[in-house]
């Protein structure tokens, strides 16, 4: 058997585990013998993500949840093979990633960007069973806690595990958060109530979807909300911004019939 290396009591994340990085974080809970699996990355890494999980004495069998957090093709591309792998799991997804992933919707899901060339395969499958806001993932003698976290992208979710937050592409250890992007369905307003959420939460670890996980901090949630709020101000982030005071002054500056020299 391989040794677990728990991240947290109860909670392996695959990257850690192997010590190398495969793409996503890939994070298996488990209670008692259910276990579930949150993400699963690119389709090419599932085999192996999936022989580590059974070296680690997890029957496959038992595996009850596959979750996306979100629609984006680096989440969830895998998960057709992972399904394949793991029959008796359920998928699962808020109801706007499953819109997303059964209407191939290439454009939200990361997996088209033209202006880049970038046209990855996007299996289409089913989503079996939708979650959101307030619901609970039972799993053994416990449960994972849904939060709609949404402004990344639409219909991502967090889940709650005791005082840890799986907690998607809302923010990362270097305060980075998950791209802001029109065709990707990214929303600014929302990205804020999100963040300010978890910030005022009581969850003391955050699980990101990418990198490595970190405390809870107050001081980066609050530079981060800050730089977003700033955002809605930028023409920097285009139709994802909510106005361009620029455009007021210089009305004002017309009106007045202002040149650059005053
Ligand atoms: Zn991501």
């Amino acid at each position: 058997m391989l040794a677990r290396r728990e991240l947290f009591p109860n909670v392996i994340e695959m990257n850690h585990q192997a010590r190398r990085r495969f793409g996503c974080c890939v994070y298996l809970v488990h209670s008692g013998t259910d276990w579930a699996l949150m993400d699963i990355g690119y389709e090419d890494t599932v085999d192996e993500i999936i022989d580590l999980i059974r070296d680690m004495d997890f029957p496959l069998a038992n595996c009850r949840y596959l979750i996306a957090s979100h629609a984006d093709a680096d989440h969830v591309q895998g998960l057709k093979r992972a399904s394949e792998l793991l029959p008796a799991a359920v998928t699962v997804a808020h109801p706007d990633a499953k819109k997303i992933l059964e209407d191939g919707d290439r454009i939200a899901a990361y997996a088209e960007i033209p202006a880049q060339q970038i046209s990855i395969n996007m299996p289409i499958f089913d989503i079996q069973k939708t979650i959101s806001e307030g619901d609970k993932l039972e799993l053994g003698d416990t449960h994972l806690e849904v939060w709609d976290t949404p402004g990344h992208a639409t219909g991502q979710i967090s889940l709650r595990f005791g005082n840890l937050l799986l907690s998607g592409d809302n923010i990362f250890r270097d305060g980075c958060v998950g791209g802001i992007d029109a065709h990707h369905g990214s929303d600014i307003p929302a990205f804020i109530e999100s963040l300010k959420r978890i910030q005022g939460s009581d969850v003391d670890w955050l699980l990101p979807s990418h990198g490595p996980a970190f405390r809870n901090d107050h001081k980066l949630l609050q530079a981060t909300i800050e730089r977003l709020e700033g955002y809605q101000h930028m023409a920097d982030f285009g139709t994802c911004a909510l106005d361009w005071p620029l455009l007021d002054e210089w009305d004002d500056e017309l009106a007045k019939g202002t040149s650059p020299q005053d």
